[in-house]
């Protein structure tokens, strides 16, 4: 699938918007990345290509039956002025991952890498360099026959956006309140949630709607067959702190294998602190705050990278955690990981690209 890379001109750029106030997946560059399937060819015509609507059938087979993956990465302005992805190949493998899942034809990673290289190079200037920004990517593939009986499609487009994005927080971290949520779930065993397919997202929604009108920021997933340990929390990995040692859900097939949360174990091994991945209950979460040994708990993941938990609320239950203040080891992470992924900090791991 070693193929030339098409490009076609845009007419007029468009005007960039402030990168001051960027906000998150507002924007979108001049070009795109664009690729298409078909059975008897296989993936055709790489292109970059303005950034512009699509034309597809009303029976393209993604409205109705949903074969629809995605990936999220960023790409950084680092010290230097160069532009950095990290660990990108993670995404690549992960996007091959949900695939085969969603019965979708494998991609050439090497190949998209080197066209999403190549699509970020066109669009350098979009990419912001203010404190906390980023050039959010986007690639993605959906089916696009036009039939209406229920198979894996036998056409698909892949594509790639980029969107400019401003700092998830401000000055400093902010420690969220989050609610154990114990009516809806997000994924299954044997289901989808441990690929990126969008009905993953739309089931989400409902229970998120529901956290918000009472003042949450995100849900703490549980999971669906006991309704008693603990998955993630909102779109991202969890970590809780406990007596000295971390631990976070053991991947089980419902859990989505975050590369922000194999950094933070990757990390932690380095720094010789006690981590494990294990199956952990919402019930042990409360008995070790009321022991007084819920140091800190925290999300991981790429918007965010660490975004420190202030409550949890389950059952009406409400414990604070760490006092609503910003853990110790939770900022020392989080300056870690975006200190390699701006190319302020030593990289021992080769993670920035
Ligand atoms: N869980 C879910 C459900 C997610 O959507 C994401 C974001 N991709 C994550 C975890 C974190 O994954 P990553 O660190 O790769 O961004």
């Amino acid at each position: 699938m070693k193929q030339e890379i098409g490009f076609v001109q845009r007419e007029v750029l468009k005007e960039k918007p402030d990168f001051s106030s960027l906000g998150f997946g507002k924007y979108f560059t001049d070009y795109m990345f664009v690729m298409d399937y078909q059975q008897e060819i296989g993936w055709f015509d790489p292109r970059i290509t303005p950034y512009e609507p699509l034309t597809l059938e009303p029976s393209a087979m993604v409205f109705h039956y949903g074969q629809a993956i995605f990936e999220g990465m960023k790409a950084y302005k680092a010290a230097d002025g160069t532009i950095q992805l990290f660990r990108p190949e993670k995404n690549m493998k992960r996007l091959n991952e949900s695939c085969e899942r969603l019965c979708i034809p494998q991609i050439d990673e090497d190949f998209l890498l080197e066209a999403i290289k190549q699509l970020i190079l066109t669009e350098k200037d979009w990419v912001p360099d203010g404190e906390g920004t980023s050039l959010y990517i986007r690639p993605f593939i959906f089916s696009t026959e036009p039939y209406l009986g229920v198979r894996p499609a036998k056409q698909y487009k892949l594509l790639v956006i980029l969107s400019p994005s401003g700092a998830y927080y401000g000055d400093q971290l902010s420690p969220v309140r989050i609610y154990v949520e114990e009516q809806y779930v997000r994924a299954v065993i044997g289901g989808v949630g441990h690929v990126k397919t969008a009905g993953n997202y739309a089931a989400s929604l409902k229970a998120q709607e529901k956290a918000d009108e009472n003042g949450f920021a995100q849900i703490l997933w549980l999971d669906a067959k006991e309704n008693k340990y603990v998955e993630e929390v909102g779109s991202m990995n969890i970590f809780f702190k406990i007596n000295g040692e971390v631990v976070t859900p053991r991947l089980n097939g419902s859990i989505l294998p975050g590369v922000t949360r194999d950094s933070v174990i990757e990390l932690l091994k380095y720094w010789n602190i006690p981590v494990r991945e294990e199956r952990i209950s919402i019930e042990e979460v409360f008995a070790a705050h009321a022991r007084g040994e819920l140091e800190e708990v925290f999300g991981a993941g790429t918007a965010a990278v660490i975004s420190p938990v202030g409550e949890l609320t389950w059952n009406e239950h409400a414990i604070a955690i760490n006092d609503y203040k910003i853990g110790e080891l939770s900022q020392r992470i989080y300056d870690e990981m975006t200190g390699i992924q701006l190319g302020k900090k030593e990289d021992p791991f080769n993670w920035t690209v």
